[in-house]
């Protein structure tokens, strides 16, 4: 629920609304805006008598928030929220920040030679995985926290951001202090130990649509993070399971201009696990861009065929170099444009 005030609603008005909120058991929430305050109201699994509120001095208007997320909404907040990351890179403005590398971080070459490839293709940020969820327990899991130390030093190398994933609520302070982006990835978006950890680490989050998730699921593990006090989210369409195995997962973009008006939260797309097809992943970029995505996430190996997980869908550099090409003129088209890696 919302409490708007009225324009020029004093401060003491402000702070009776808040504390008749948290007298009556839930979460106030200030919003000062350009017009007025908006008081959120969190807390709250279903409707609220606002009996008590309405009848508050400086208070305007009560607003129900008809959707089960609630600071997650555009009803909640109109308008988009930037994810602010160091160097000045932004997701959900005008910016499209192309987020590539390897499935996993396998060595200091591997790694190294990827983050050097995608830089200069113009990517902004490098991902690779140190700890690996797997299907099978005899896959590779993934090199641990030597994968950390590895991508630290491709940061070092490259000037590149580094978006790596999180499984555990255990390792979140040990995979923050390396990663400027914490991936949650398809398979704990519902994992909700980790989402209420990950939204207390100060660090913006990755969000990955689950396999079967539907719209609303994922707008309900975003609302975990917001809930714990973490903004900085974005959201990423990967694909969900189909019933036709001619690609791995449904590339489901209709999520992207979806999200687009049910949140204001950015969304980027994740071509690489939504169809697992190397000749696929370019295309199936462009669409995403056209479609609206604030970001691109992108598998690419030096030698794909050696991969230890999902070469089969990784790019080689030379790909990842077109397909950036193809995308900055789709951009271009849609008056967006792809943001360049810090420091160019
Ligand atoms: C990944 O990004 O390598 C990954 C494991 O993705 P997802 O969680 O979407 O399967
Ligand atoms: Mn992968």
């Amino acid at each position: 629920m919302l409490i708007v005030m009225r324009h020029g609603a004093t401060a003491g008005q402000i702070d009776t609304v808040v504390r008749a909120i948290e007298e009556m058991g839930y979460q106030a929430r200030p919003m000062p805006g350009k017009q007025r305050t908006t008081v959120g109201l969190v807390g709250n699994d279903g409707k609220v008598d606002a009996s008590r509120l309405a009848g508050l001095d400086g208070v305007l208007d009560i607003i129900h928030v008809s959707q089960p997320y609630k600071q997650v909404s555009r009803e909640w907040k109109s308008e988009s929220t930037i994810v602010r990351l160091p160097g000045g890179l932004t997701i959900g403005g005008e910016d499209i920040v192309v987020m590539a590398g390897p499935c996993s971080v396998e060595s200091e070459s591997q790694i190294i030679e990827t983050a050097r490839a995608v830089r200069d293709a113009g990517a902004a940020v490098l991902r690779g995985g140190a700890f690996k969820p797997r299907t099978s327990p005899y896959a590779f899991q993934g090199l641990g926290k030597k994968g950390l130390e590895l991508l630290k030093k491709a940061r070092e190398e490259t000037g590149l951001l580094i978006v790596t994933e999180v499984i555990e609520p255990e390792a979140v302070d040990m995979v923050a202090e390396v990663a400027d982006i914490l991936q949650v990835g398809a398979r704990n978006m519902q994992n909700f130990a980790l989402l209420k950890r990950v939204g207390r680490a100060k660090k913006p989050v990755l969000l990955k649509r689950g396999i079967a998730a539907t719209i609303t699921e994922l707008l309900l593990s975003a609302e975990y993070l917001l809930a714990e006090g973490n903004d900085q989210v974005v959201l990423c369409e990967r694909g969900v399971r189909g019933f036709d195995p001619a690609t791995r997962n449904v590339f489901d973009l209709t999520a992207v201009p979806l999200v687009h008006n049910l949140s204001h939260l950015p969304i980027i797309a994740d071509p690489s696990h939504a169809t697992g097809l190397r000749d696929k992943v370019t295309p199936m970029a462009r669409a995403a861009v056209a479609a609206g995505a604030d970001g691109l996430l992108i598998e690419v190996h030096p030698h794909p065929e050696k991969a230890l997980s999902d070469g089969a869908q990784s790019l080689t550099p030379e790909q990842f170099a077109e397909l950036m090409r193809q995308v900055r003129a789709i951009a271009e088209v849609i008056g967006r444009r792809v943001a360049e890696p810090a420091g160019v």
